[in-house]
């Protein structure tokens, strides 16, 4: 589904340049459900940003989907993302002064998809989110966790292949982002690839795969029941 290869990423700031991926690679099949971890400022983001197409990578190829990515033209790509990729954001993202159900129909409304059947699929995700109730809320009068919810379903509504969640957990307390994952385990049981940047570890051992991001490259790539296995012995 993904696969990386040499990968390598650096911010110009004036004359001087910050080399922040130092050559990724990472392959990723249909299905996973792998966490990224690193400290702050590892890069977390960027290397999502770049999967995501949101960011161009220097050095390096990307292919998502058996397409390399490369060489996509702005609309391409633009097209691209909004076909296979989905979007989660620590700070939710959404549209203050638009309801739960029109924030989640956003998406559908870029894919030129009708009013009708844009209502029917938002109220299908609110649904799946157990948000359903709330379709006529502003995000004011939802909670964090609830607010993720509606961000997840909007993320849902333009069923992307690839879900990319950067800290998706990280504005809300414990239980409610253990909820947040379920509701992520769930989406990935479905069929989802979904990719979570986190930097907590218990959040990090509720997906299938760890990788450790450091000084720019990967440093550990475990499925999550070796990494538990060796913090046992
Ligand atoms: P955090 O856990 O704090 O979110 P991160 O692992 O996501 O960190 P990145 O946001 O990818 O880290 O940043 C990696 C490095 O690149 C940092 O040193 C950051 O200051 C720098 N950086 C990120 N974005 C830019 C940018 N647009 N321009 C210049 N430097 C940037
Ligand atoms: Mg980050």
């Amino acid at each position: 589904m993904i696969k990386i290869e040499n990968l390598h990423k650096s911010y110009k700031m004036g004359s001087n340049s910050l080399h922040v991926l130092k050559g990724i690679n990472f392959s990723v099949e249909e299905g996973e459900l792998v966490a990224i971890m690193g400290s702050s400022g590892s890069g977390k983001s960027t290397l999502l940003n770049i999967l995501g197409m949101l960011d161009e990578l220097d050095e390096g190829s990307y292919t998502l989907d058996g397409v390399p990515i490369k060489n996509l033209n702005e609309t391409k790509a633009a097209n691209y993302r909004n076909k296979f990729l989905g979007f989660i954001f620590q700070s939710f993202n959404l549209i203050n002064y638009k309801s739960a159900m029109e924030n989640v129909a956003l998406p559908l409304y870029y894919q030129r998809v009708n009013r009708k059947e844009r209502q029917e699929k938002a109220l299908k995700y609110l649904e799946q989110v157990g948000l359903k109730q709330w379709a006529t809320h502003l995000p004011s009068e939802l909670s964090g966790g609830q607010k993720q919810r509606v961000a997840i379903a909007r993320a849902m509504a333009a069923e992307p292949k690839v879900l990319l969640a950067d800290e998706p957990t990280g504005a809300l307390d414990s239980t409610t982002s253990y909820e947040v994952m379920d509701l992520i385990q769930k989406i990935n049981d479905a069929g989802n690839t979904i990719l979570v940047v986190t930097h907590e570890e218990d959040i990090a051992h509720m997906c299938k795969r760890i990788v450790h991001l450091k000084d720019g490259v990967i440093v550990e790539d475990k499925k999550v029941e070796q990494v538990r296995a060796s913090q046992y012995v």
